[in-house]
């Protein structure tokens, strides 16, 4: 009799169901199990909660994804109780910090803005959706050029791309114009100011329809589709442990956190895509150590401003009759404040940074109602740089057999510190921060550098490597060394310093990952079927 394998992927991010839908799609017989530590939010399993039109809807699927800290919520799921310290740093909207300030809460004073989210969907029913490619020495050296472009183009595709979207605002146009003016000459070919690639469907009303997972899904989801008969997502099921017999992983221990019973799940293979410092903590408490685990951290170190835009000077690229039909249509679509994406992208040797400029009618903060700037009719950017981390092993997630946190896993302590390499990079972007701010208008909040971990994008703690030296956690392939039948996932895994935001990057090293676990998978199956 022939063997279907079964897989079991620990969450439901993006990159969890891209392998969801990889490995379905290529293993005809297979079948996959999807645990979530978090609640289901939406109708449509993982939809993007900037979809959601209603605000009380919206803002209480937000709370449902902020875990420990998330009031109402986490007390009908028996979690006691975390004191958030006054004064600490708040989480983004439908994330929670790592370090809370409560019982269990974990260590992170040198990143304190350390934040996930717990949701189906994680993170990515929250994200921005900004997909731009990784360029120059952000790649991973050891994939070639061809086979990246091929890995990278269905990434786009399963996370529905958008290269031109907004492309046709006129203010958008403006904002690009004006930049081109100031940076010009200093940036290589194709490398100027352009509009950031995003993750969504636009609307015919000219809005945009953000992907969330269930776009990655897709006829996962999609009821009467063959595949979905073979899916199962397990929502508020926290797996506690991967089990295994020597070198060989033989499936999960799961909890369901609606009954706190807990079982064995067998499963042929394993992947983990459940953060970046949730899924080293969870291959730790399994007894899987490889000597890089949660080290190598690195993210973007991030300055933020917000410019209200000049009208004399905009009104050089675009009419007062554009903008007049750009309200109107803003209007249309309140619950999304954000109208256009620009960017000035990562290139070598003179801009080793990411320019991100996001259009909005109104400031992220309420603005005096008496300031000059206050209502501004041309609007509002919100605008930052993020810059490069260096990866060194002493910037790391460590784990605490004898302290356990509020889930009852080792507790995590978190080490990390800029270097002057980072601080000089950090003060040139701030530099260009600032003359891109007085070439669009006048800064109502000027360029800050944010707290560490605020760019929610955490990379390296189990970074991929070429060879099994100790610096790495996943082989080319994303397999952990020395373990079969794991597969590791997420921005984890990517060895280089960026900019770019990570995750098409890692949905591309996912790609490559799940085509070599079907390759493999086929070849089992085929085997038993011999037997
Ligand atoms: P996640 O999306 O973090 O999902 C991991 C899931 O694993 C979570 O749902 C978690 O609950 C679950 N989990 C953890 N432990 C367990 C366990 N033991 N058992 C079961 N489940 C578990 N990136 C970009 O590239 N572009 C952007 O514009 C961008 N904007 C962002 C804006 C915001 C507000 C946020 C929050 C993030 C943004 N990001 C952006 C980051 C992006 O969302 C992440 O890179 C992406 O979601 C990572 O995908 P993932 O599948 O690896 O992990």
């Amino acid at each position: 009799m022939s063997h279907r394998p079964t897989i079991a992927v620990v969450g439901s991010g993006p990159i969890g169901s891209a392998y969801a839908r990889l490995l379905l799609e290529g293993l005809p017989d297979a079948r996959v199990v999807m645990f979530e530590a978090g609640p289901r939010l939406t109708d449509i399993p993982g939809e993007s909660v900037r979809n959601i039109v209603d605000p009380d809807a919206k803002a209480r699927a937000r709370e449902m994804s902020q875990g420990p800290q998330a009031g109402e919520f986490r007390e009908s799921l028996g979690i006691p109780a975390g004191t958030v310290v006054e004064g600490m740093f708040t989480a983004r909207q439908g994330t929670h910090l790592f370090d809370f300030g409560g019982a269990g809460s974990a260590h992170a004073q040198a990143f304190p803005a350390a934040a996930g989210s717990t949701n189906v969907g994680g993170q990515g029913a929250h994200w921005t959706c900004a997909i731009p490619r990784p360029a120059f020495s952000e790649k991973v050296d050891f994939i070639a050029d061809d086979e990246w472009e091929d890995l990278i183009v269905e990434a786009e595709h399963l996370l529905h791309k958008q290269s031109a979207a907004f492309a046709d605002s006129a203010v958008g146009r403006g904002i690009r114009s004006l930049l081109a003016e100031e940076f010009s000459g200093e940036l290589p070919e194709g490398y100027g100011p352009s509009t950031l690639p995003v993750a969504g469907d636009p609307q015919p009303d000219g809005t945009m329809r953000w992907a969330g997972v269930d776009a990655v899904l897709g006829p996962l989801i999609e009821p009467g589709n063959p595949l979905a008969e073979r899916f199962e997502l397990r929502d508020l099921s926290l797996v506690r442990r991967i089990e295994r017999d020597a070198d060989h992983v033989t499936g999960v221990t799961v909890e369901d956190l609606r009954t706190k019973q807990t079982a064995f799940v067998p499963a042929d293979l394993v992947v983990v895509a459940a953060d970046a410092f949730r899924s080293p903590q969870l291959l730790w408490a399994s007894g899987i150590r490889p000597a890089a685990l949660g080290h190598y951290l690195t993210e973007h170190p991030v300055v933020i401003s917000t410019v209200a835009l000049d009208g004399e000077r905009m009104g050089r690229h675009a009419t007062e009759d554009e903008l007049d039909a750009e309200l109107a249509r803003r209007s249309a679509n309140a619950a999304d404040p954000v109208a256009a994406v620009n960017r000035i992208p990562f290139s070598e040797p003179d801009h080793p940074f990411a320019l991100q400029v996001m259009y909005s009618e109104t400031t992220p903060f309420p603005m005096d109602p008496g300031h000059p700037l206050a209502n501004n009719r041309w609007g509002y950017v919100n605008m930052g740089y993020g810059m490069r981390k260096f990866p060194r092993y002493e910037d790391a997630v460590t784990f605490d057999d004898d302290e356990l946190d509020y889930r009852g896993f080792p507790n995590m302590t978190i080490r990390y510190e800029l270097t002057d390499r980072e601080l000089a990079e950090i003060e040139a972007a701030t530099e260009r921060l600032r003359r891109a701010g007085t070439a669009l208008g006048t800064f109502v909040a000027e360029p800050r550098l944010l707290p560490n971990g605020s760019s929610l994008h955490y990379q390296g703690t189990m970074r991929m490597g070429e060879t099994d030296d100790g610096t790495s956690v996943a082989d080319p392939w994303s397999r952990v060394w020395g373990v079969d039948g794991l597969v590791v996932g997420g921005n984890a895994l990517i060895p280089t310093p960026t900019t770019v935001n990570p995750t098409l990057m890692s949905l591309a090293i996912a790609v490559r990952g799940a085509r070599k676990a079907v390759e493999e998978l086929s070849a089992g199956t085929a085997a038993s079927v011999t037997a």
